[in-house]
């Protein structure tokens, strides 16, 4: 049996998203069929939509919230009828597995290929691509852990493995930058310094537990740092991935000291383009440099974490979700929201099919 949903679609570079029926068949036996709650909107997706080479026709979206309609045979983690965490990193692959097999779609007659989507009312899914979200949790807010809170969150907390009382410089309160600062407070590092251009976005980043914030537009922000840390920071985050915020996180970084101690790490967390200048005296003075991809840990070990933080209070997705929208005919509107810097933290879809 087949079943008619709509879908946000890049049909054609340079052109809006269309938002059509597609059609979805039954889950074969690794797939769920999921109704869609809530999806975010990520600036991967930008990058996806601007990218003058990539495949079309392509449904978009990575993170967010359903409940299963319908499971394949093989699919043991989660049931008919429950409620998942949809998100972009696989849950956990088998041995031998570099990424999760992908599911079919019909549009226009034609049946594409599409990996994790959530900018549709429902979504066929690898099973890979969904994590059971516990029952006592709202189903709106929650749609941000698939990949801001695990991208942002993650790279605090798994990939830098922050520990209380290390100092800590965010650049960026993006959607990524804002979970930065979320997870960095969790694991009890101090100080927690902001730097970004926008006064409203720093103002936002003292609501998730910053400590101490920086406008890179009056100040050299490094200096700032260097000023209020003696010296530099333990860890700097680049959550932006432009050239100036590269350099600027990596000039935030404090040295080691010669027989005594090793230096500090710059996590590049921000997707960019093009090559990174490295300055000399960074590895010099014994310096790490980590990317951290997807905030390194498996889904299935850590999105409960998550889950768990949120109820405790310790992750304020109601702070980290600024905007919803109730309609997925809004996202083009959400796009050009989130392309002009309008969102604090994430923007969300919350749909609104019976
Ligand atoms: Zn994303």
């Amino acid at each position: 049996m087949t079943m008619k949903t709509r879908a946000a679609i890049k049909a054609k570079f340079g052109e809006p998203l269309l938002v059509e029926e597609i059609e979805l068949a039954d889950p074969g036996d690794e797939e769920v069929l999921v109704k869609l709650f809530a999806t975010g909107i990520c600036h991967s997706q930008l990058h996806q939509i601007h990218n003058p080479d990539g495949p079309t026709p392509t449904l978009l979206g990575h993170e967010g919230t359903g409940i299963v309609l319908k499971a394949g045979s093989k699919v043991t983690h989660v049931t008919e009828g429950e409620r998942v965490m949809i998100q972009f990193v696989p849950r956990d692959l088998p041995e031998g597995m570099t990424t999760a097999n992908r599911t079919k779609y019909t549009w226009n007659g034609e049946e594409h290929e599409a990996g994790v989507y959530t900018w549709a009312e429902h979504a066929l899914l690898n099973e890979q691509m969904v994590v059971p979200l516990p029952d006592d949790v709202p189903t709106d807010i929650t749609a941000i852990i698939g990949c801001a809170v695990i991208t942002g969150a993650g790279a605090a907390l798994y990939t830098a493995e922050l520990k209380p009382g290390d100092s800590v410089a965010v650049y960026g309160v993006g959607g990524v930058g804002a979970n930065v600062v979320a997870g960095a407070k969790i694991a009890g590092a101090d100080p927690i310094i902001v730097v970004d251009l926008d006064e409203g976005k720093l103002g936002y980043a003292k609501e998730l537990g910053a400590t101490h914030t920086i406008n890179g537009g009056d100040v050299h922000a490094p200096d700032a740092v260097k000023e209020l840390t003696g010296g530099g920071v333990d860890y700097a985050f680049d959550a932006i991935g432009v050239e100036a915020a590269f350099l600027q996180s990596v000039e935030s970084v404090r040295s080691g000291i010669l027989g005594v101690q090793r230096g500090g790490t710059a996590v590049i967390v921000g997707i960019g383009q093009g090559d990174l200048p490295m300055p000399r005296m960074f590895p010099i003075g014994e310096r790490s440099i980590i990317g951290s991809m997807g905030g390194t840990a498996r889904p299935a070990d850590v999105m409960p974490n998550y889950v768990e933080w949120f109820k405790e209070g310790k992750l304020p997705l109601e702070k980290l979700v600024s905007k919803k929208y109730d309609n997925l005919d809004q996202i083009n509107e959400g796009v050009r929201a989130l392309e002009q810097g309008e969102i604090e933290g994430r923007s969300i879809i919350v749909y609104d099919t019976p």
